[in-house]
C-alpha cells in the first residue's frame, strides 16, 4: 500500500484514501459534515528536544485518539503531513465543540515534560461541489489564522479569512514598490521619564501610507511581513531612517536621545546581524548605544540558542536591548536570566487590564524582579492619570503611551525636541560600566585572568566562558589594572583588555606592559570594536593576539587556549590550566573540534620534533540506520562508539567528532609496526554493532606526523585519503590504509 493511502507512522489514512472516504460519505449520505483540521503547537521543538521516535510517539497517541472518538462513527481520519492531522465528520450541534474539548484533554494527559497543544480549524461542507482538497485547504487556513495565539484553541472559516487572505495577497503584491516609492514612514513615540516627567526616548514605528488604501496599520501588514520574509527588508529601512534622525537631532546641537527600533524574529536568524547594525550606525556617527534594540519576546521561544548567542553580540557591539512585549503569551522568566537585557517593556495587557488590582500585583512583582536583576522598566499603552499613579507607586521607570504622545511623524517629533526638556534614559554614569577598583571573581582555580574592559556584561561574559578553570578579575581602568598585576604577579596569567578605554586605553597599557621584562611575559589580547582598526599596532606592540567584538563563546575559547598555549611554551607559565578549557559536546562527551584542531596546532608548534599518529574513523552504514530507525538511534549509536573510545585512550590522546559519522584519534606518537595492526584491529572490533539487521562498522585511515602532513589540515587530508582507499577496497571491509 502506498503512503498517500494509508499513513506508515499513524495508521490513519493518507491524502489518496481520506480524499476518497470523505467524497464518498459527502456524496452518498444525506447528511452534513464538518471537516476538522488539527496541527500540535510546536512539534518541532519536542521533535528537536525529545528526537523522532518520542515525536512518533506522540502522533501515534493523537490518531489513536482520534479514532477511538470517531470509530462509531461516519467519519474518517488522515495524518497529511508531519504534524497536521484531518478528520471528518458528521455535523451536529455542537459536536465539533465535544470533540475539541474531548481532543484537548486526552493532549493535556499526554506525559512529557513540556506541554503540549493543538489548535483546531473547522471548515462546515456547505458548499459539496468543490473538492475535498479545498475543503480541507479552508479547515488548514482557519488553524493557520490562530497559530501562535495562546488563548484561542479553534476558528471556523468563513468569509472574513477569505477577505484576509486577498488582503494578505494584495499586501505582498505591493510591498516592494511601496518600499521603492517611499510609501513607508517611520514615526517616532516618545518614551517619558517618570521621575521627571522628561522625554527620555523614543521608539521608531513604522507606518505604511498606501496610496489607495490609505494608512495601514502595522499590526495588519507587519505579520504578513514575517510570514513572507519582507520583514528584514523593511525593517533595514526603518533602521537606517532611524539612524538619520539621530544624526540629524545630534548635528543640530541637541542633547542625543536614544532610539528604540523593532527588530523581528525573522532578523534575528541572521547571524551577521551584529555586523550590519554596527556598520549602519557606523556610516550615520552615531554610538550604538544611542539605538535600542526592540526584540519581541516570542522571538525567545523558537530558536533560543541561535537567540542567546545573536542577542549576546549586539549586547557585546554595545547596542541597549529590550525586551519588548513582556508578560504578552509565552512568558519566560529563565530567558531573562540567559539573555543580556536592559531594559523590559511591559505589555499593555498589564497596564490596560481591568482588573486592575490583580495587575498591580503582578506589575509589582515584575518591576521588582527587574530591579533586582539591574534592568529599568518601561511601560506601554498608557492612557490615564490613574495607571501614571499606578505606575509611580511601584517605580516603575518609564512610560509609553497616548496619555503623554501619540507616536509622531519624524519632522514633527523633531520640532518637538526642541521645545522640550529631555533626560536620556542609560546615560554615561550608568550601572552597566565597569567600576574602576579591581573585582575579583572566584572561579575553580587560582589562577587570573585579568579583563580590563568598559563594560561590566564583558567581564561577566568572559568569567562565565572561563571560570571552571580560571578566577577572573575586572576592572573598567588601565591603570589600576597594572597595578593588580604588579601586586599578583605571580597569579595573572592572561590579561584581556579592550582597546579604547577611558583614561589609559588598552594600548598604552599594552606599551607598559611590555616594557617591563617580567610582565612582558604574561600575555596581552586586545578586543576592540571593528572600524577602530589598531590590530596591526597592538601585534606589533606584542599582543598575542586581537579579536573583534562581538566574539563567540567558541572564538574566544580557542584563542585565548591558543595564547596560554604559546605562553606556556615560550615561559612555562600555566600549561596544565591551558588544556582544560576545551569545550566537550554534552552528548558524547568528547571535546569539540575546534578545540582539538588548536591542540594539535599546539602539539605541532611546541614539538616540533615530535611524531604522531592521526587516526580517521568512519561509521558505516548510519544512513540506512538513520532510514530504518530514525536520527535518534544514530545519535544512539554514536554516543556508544564515543564511550567505547573515550575508554580506551590515554589522556595524552585526543579524540574527537571530525564530522557527522566520523571520530578523529591524535596520538602524539607513533605505533611499532607490531602495534600498529594489532589495536587498528582491536579498534575495528570494538567499534561494530547490528542494528535491526544493519551491520554497523568502521572504515579506518591513518596518516602519520610528519611524514603524512606537516601541519593539521594536510594530517586531516591524508587520512581522509587513506580512508577512501580502505572503504573503496575490496579486500574487506576492516582493511586499513596506511597512506605512504
Ligand atoms: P509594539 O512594538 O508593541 O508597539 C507599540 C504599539 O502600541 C504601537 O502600535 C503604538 O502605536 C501602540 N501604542 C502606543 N501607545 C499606546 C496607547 O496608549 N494605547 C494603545 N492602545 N496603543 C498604544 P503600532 O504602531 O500600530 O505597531 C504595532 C506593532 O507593529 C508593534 O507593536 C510592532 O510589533 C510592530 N511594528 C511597528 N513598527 C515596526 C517596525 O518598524 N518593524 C517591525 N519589525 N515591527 C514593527
Ligand atoms: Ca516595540
Ligand atoms: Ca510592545
Amino acid at each position: 500500500m502506498n503512503s498517500e493511502e494509508r499513513d506508515v507512522i499513524t495508521g490513519l489514512y493518507g491524502k489518496d484514501g481520506f480524499y476518497r472516504e470523505a467524497r464518498m460519505l459527502i456524496d452518498t449520505t444525506e447528511n452534513e459534515y464538518d471537516i476538522i483540521a488539527m496541527d500540535i503547537e510546536r512539534f518541532k521543538i519536542i521533535n528537536d528536544n525529545y528526537g523522532t521516535e518520542e515525536g512518533d510517539r506522540l502522533l501515534k497517541y493523537i490518531a489513536d485518539r482520534m479514532v477511538t472518538y470517531t470509530d462509531s462513527m461516519n467519519s474518517a481520519a488522515m495524518r497529511m503531513s508531519a504534524d497536521c492531522f484531518f478528520i471528518i465528520v458528521e455535523h451536529h450541534e455542537g459536536f465539533e465543540e465535544q470533540f475539541i474539548s474531548y481532543m484537548r484533554n486526552e493532549v493535556n494527559n499526554y506525559d512529557l515534560s513540556m506541554k503540549v497543544t493543538v489548535k483546531f480549524g473547522i471548515y462546515k461542507v456547505e458548499d459539496k461541489t468543490i473538492s475535498v482538497a479545498k475543503m480541507c485547504n479552508r479547515a488548514l487556513l482557519a488553524v493557520e489564522m490562530i497559530k501562535g495565539k495562546y488563548d484561542v484553541s479553534f476558528n471556523y472559516y468563513d468569509d472574513s479569512i477569505r477577505k484576509k487572505m486577498e488582503l494578505e495577497q494584495t499586501i505582498t503584491n505591493d510591498m516592494e514598490s511601496a518600499l521603492a516609492n517611499r510609501e513607508f514612514e517611520v514615526y517616532f513615540q516618545p518614551k517619558y521619564d517618570l521621575l521627571t516627567d522628561k522625554v527620555a526616548g523614543a521608539e521608531a514605528l513604522v507606518r505604511w501610507k498606501h496610496p489607495i488604501r490609505g494608512m495601514i496599520s502595522p499590526g495588519i501588514f507587519i505579520p504578513i511581513f514575517e510570514r513572507n520574509g519582507f520583514v528584514t527588508k523593511l525593517d533595514m529601512f526603518v533602521w537606517e531612517e532611524t539612524c538619520k534622525y539621530i544624526s540629524q537631532w545630534k548635528q543640530k546641537g541637541r542633547v542625543s536621545i536614544p532610539v528604540s527600533v523593532n527588530v523581528s524574529r525573522c532578523d534575528i536568524y541572521n547571524t551577521n546581524l551584529p555586523q550590519v547594525l554596527l556598520e549602519l550606525v557606523g556610516r550615520y556617527n552615531i554610538n550604538p548605544d544611542e539605538l535600542h534594540l526592540e526584540i519581541t519576546e516570542t522571538a525567545y521561544t523558537e530558536d533560543s540558542e541561535q537567540l542567546i548567542e545573536v542577542v549576546s553580540q549586539l549586547k557585546m557591539s554595545g547596542f541597549i536591548i529590550e525586551m519588548d512585549d513582556f508578560g504578552s503569551g509565552y512568558s519566560s522568566l529563565n530567558m531573562i536570566s540567559e539573555l543580556p537585557i536592559d531594559i523590559l517593556k511591559l505589555d499593555m495587557r498589564f497596564v490596560q487590564s481591568d482588573n486592575a488590582n490583580n495587575n498591580k500585583n503582578i506589575m509589582n512583582f515584575v518591576v521588582g524582579l527587574a530591579k533586582w536583576m539591574n534592568l529599568l522598566v518601561v511601560a506601554e499603552g498608557v492612557e490615564t492619570q490613574e495607571q501614571i499613579n499606578s505606575l509611580k507607586s511601584i517605580e516603575c521607570n518609564y512610560v509609553q503611551g497616548f496619555f503623554y504622545s501619540k507616536p509622531l511623524p519624524g519632522n514633527e517629533f523633531t520640532q518637538q525636541l526642541k521645545d522640550i526638556e529631555i533626560s536620556p534614559m542609560i546615560n554615561d554614569s550608568d550601572k552597566t560600566r565597569t567600576k574602576d577598583e579591581v573585582v575579583l571573581r572566584k572561579g575553580a582555580g587560582e589562577k587570573v585572568i585579568l579583563v580590563v574592559d568598559g563594560m561590566q556584561w564583558n567581564c561577566d561574559t568572559i568569567y562565565e566562558y572561563f571560570k571552571s578553570t580560571y578566577s577572573v578579575a575586572y576592572t573598567g581602568n588601565a591603570q589600576n589594572a597594572i597595578n593588580y598585576i604588579e601586586d599578583n604577579y605571580d597569579k595573572v596569567v592572561l590579561v584581556i583588555s579592550e582597546l579604547i578605554l577611558k583614561g589609559m586605553g588598552g594600548m598604552e597599557m599594552l606599551i607598559k606592559l611590555k616594557a617591563e621584562r617580567e610582565f612582558a611575559k604574561i600575555p596581552v589580547i586586545i578586543t576592540a570594536q571593528l572600524g577602530q582598526g589598531g590590530e596591526e599596532m597592538a601585534l606589533a606592540l606584542g599582543a598575542s593576539d586581537f579579536i573583534l567584538k562581538p566574539y563567540s563563546k567558541g572564538v574566544m575559547m580557542r584563542r585565548v587556549q591558543n595564547v596560554l598555549l604559546q605562553s606556556s611554551m615560550k615561559y612555562g607559565r600555566d600549561k596544565e590550566n591551558a588544556d582544560n578549557i576545551a569545550n566537550t559536546n554534552p552528548s558524547t562527551g568528547l571535546i569539540e573540534s575546534s578545540d582539538a584542531s588548536a591542540r594539535i596546532f599546539g602539539f605541532m608548534k611546541s614539538r616540533k620534533d615530535a611524531e604522531a599518529t592521526y587516526v580517521l574513523i568512519s561509521v558505516q552504514n548510519l544512513d540506512k540506520v538513520k532510514d530504518i530507525c530514525g536520527h535518534s538511534k544514530v545519535c544512539e549509536v554514536i554516543e556508544q562508539f564515543a564511550a567505547i573510545l573515550k575508554k580506551s585512550f590515554r589522556k595524552d590522546e585526543i579524540i574527537y567528532q571530525s564530522a557527522p559519522g566520523e571520530f578523529a584519534i591524535f596520538l602524539p606518537r607513533k605505533f611499532a609496526d607490531s602495534e600498529f595492526d594489532a589495536r587498528l584491529d582491536e579498534l575495528q572490533k570494538m567499534l561494530k554493532c547490528t542494528v535491526d539487521n544493519v551491520d554497523v562498522y568502521c572504515a579506518i585511515g591513518v596518516s602519520e606526523y610528519p611524514a603524512g602532513g606537516m601541519n593539521y589540515q594536510m594530517l586531516y587530508q591524508n587520512a581522509k585519503i587513506a580512508l577512501m582507499e580502505a572503504k573503496a577496497s575490496n579486500a574487506g571491509k576492516y582493511k586499513v590504509f596506511k597512506y605512504k
